[in-house]
């Protein structure tokens, strides 16, 4: 693999798969270009290296052409962060005379690669009682042709850069396939450089202390994460929805708590593989409940092991917070998924912003702090704390199959000869 800042891009034609996947509403206006301005680093370093842009992205799910998940209603805004115009292909297959004619310093947007089935490798349109033999089929079939459809787009340029960490964990044709065709030039963008150097400084090179606090709704979706840390940090702070299930399988009256009964083997093993392990696992130990899922329920404070039917665990209660701030305070290196509350709701949002506030102070202090994956991130942004840690990640998904220790596709194919 090569390195985008030391790469020649004098004279080259590079095709970059970026995430442009932004929120649209019903005029097709952008609503937030986060996902955009990630990007514009590395698209400006080809065309001031003289290079010439093919940008490739998907945007939405698709099933096939639709104007509602055409890339076009992008272009003013990718040309204003450029300070260039911007050139369209309305077909990603179709575009060998406009790459062709592209000179240094120019741009174009290939329209939504999920128009294609190819893109992602999966069959379109089956019947719904397709046999299991037709289904194979299909599959069979989308994955011989999607091999001439990433070819066509590799066709396009000289050199491959992977800016696109949100779909970092999919192994679809523009995220992972197409790099074979750029064997000796290939690399990442400086966004996806930026999340690869986030995770590895939490789960190769974590100074000790290492902290992770895991919250949400939901010990299912972050199983395979909680096994993961566990063997990796000195201390887990399971909080949010998810810790009543923890609180139930250690004997804990939880009321009418979000919990997942069928999980509690799985918390009771993470505990277990935490106290050989001789890590600190810090559950809530005061919530504050509602009697009702709603901002204006009535409130008490209560311990999070003796809440009373008819009441449910929203946040996390100040003796928690006052813990959890102790731990991340004496923590060198802090890993954040997931809010301990019901942030959405103003009454129920004091723990989650405590925990941005402390991870903000731990920051100030010294310590290394990433806050990934979905809930957190907006919980950070929506606080104001985004620039007062150290790294905020674009890519939930991603990020979190990431911290379950997986290889994402879309960097393996870069980093592999
Ligand atoms: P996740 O997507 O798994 O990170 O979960 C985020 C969601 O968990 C948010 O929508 C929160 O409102 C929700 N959540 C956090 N704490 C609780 C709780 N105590 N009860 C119900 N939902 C919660």
């Amino acid at each position: 693999m090569k390195q985008i800042d030391s790469y020649d891009f004098n004279g080259k034609k590079a095709i970059v798969r970026v995430d442009f996947n932004v929120p649209l509403n019903d005029q097709f206006e952008i609503t937030d270009d986060t996902r955009i301005r990630a990007a514009i680093p590395t698209l400006k370093k080809v065309l001031e290296g003289g290079g010439a842009l093919i940008i490739m992205s998907h945007l939405g799910r698709p099933k096939g052409p639709a104007e509602k998940f055409s890339l076009k209603h992008i272009l003013a805004r990718v040309s204003q962060y450029l300070g260039v115009p911007v050139q369209f292909a309305p077909d990603c297959q179709k575009a060998d005379e406009q790459a062709a004619a592209l000179k240094p310093g120019e741009v174009l947007v290939l329209e939504n690669l999920r128009f294609y089935a190819e893109e992602e490798g999966k069959p379109r349109g089956l019947a719904e009682d397709a046999t299991d033999e037709e289904k194979k089929a299909a599959k069979a079939a989308v994955k011989e042709s999607q091999k001439a459809f990433t070819k066509k787009l590799a066709s396009y340029a000289d050199c491959y850069i992977n800016d696109a960490f949100g779909t970092a964990h999919r192994a679809h044709a523009s995220t992972a396939l197409i790099a074979k065709y750029f064997p000796n030039d290939k690399m990442f963008g400086y966004l996806m450089e930026g999340e690869i150097r986030a995770i590895d400084n939490v789960l190769k090179n974590a100074q000790h202390p290492f902290t992770a606090i895991i919250g949400g709704s939901k010990v299912s979706s972050k199983l395979e994460v909680l096994k993961n840390l566990v063997t990796k940090v000195d201390n887990l702070i399971i909080g949010g929805g998810m810790g009543y299930t923890f609180i139930k399988a250690e004997g804990g009256a939880i009321g009418n708590s979000l919990h997942e009964d069928e999980l509690i083997p799985d918390a009771l093993e993470i505990m277990q593989r935490a106290k050989q392990l001789g890590v600190n696992i810090s559950l809530s130990v005061q919530t504050r409940v509602a009697d009702d899922f709603s901002n204006d329920a009535n409130v008490k404070v209560v311990p999070s092991h003796e809440i009373p039917e008819g009441w449910q665990g929203m946040d996390a209660g100040e003796k928690s917070i006052e813990n959890w701030r102790k731990i991340i305070l004496d923590s060198k290196t802090i890993l954040w998924n997931g809010p301990v509350g019901v942030f959405e709701m103003p009454t129920f949002a004091t723990g989650t912003l405590k925990i941005a506030e402390a991870l903000a102070e731990a920051t100030a202090k010294g310590a290394y702090t990433l806050v990934g994956g979905g809930d957190s991130v907006a919980a950070v942004n929506q606080m104001g704390y985004a620039d007062k840690v150290s790294y905020v990640s674009t890519g939930g998904g991603a990020m979190l199959e990431a911290i379950e220790g997986k290889d994402l596709p879309g960097i393996a194919a870069i980093r592999e000869d």
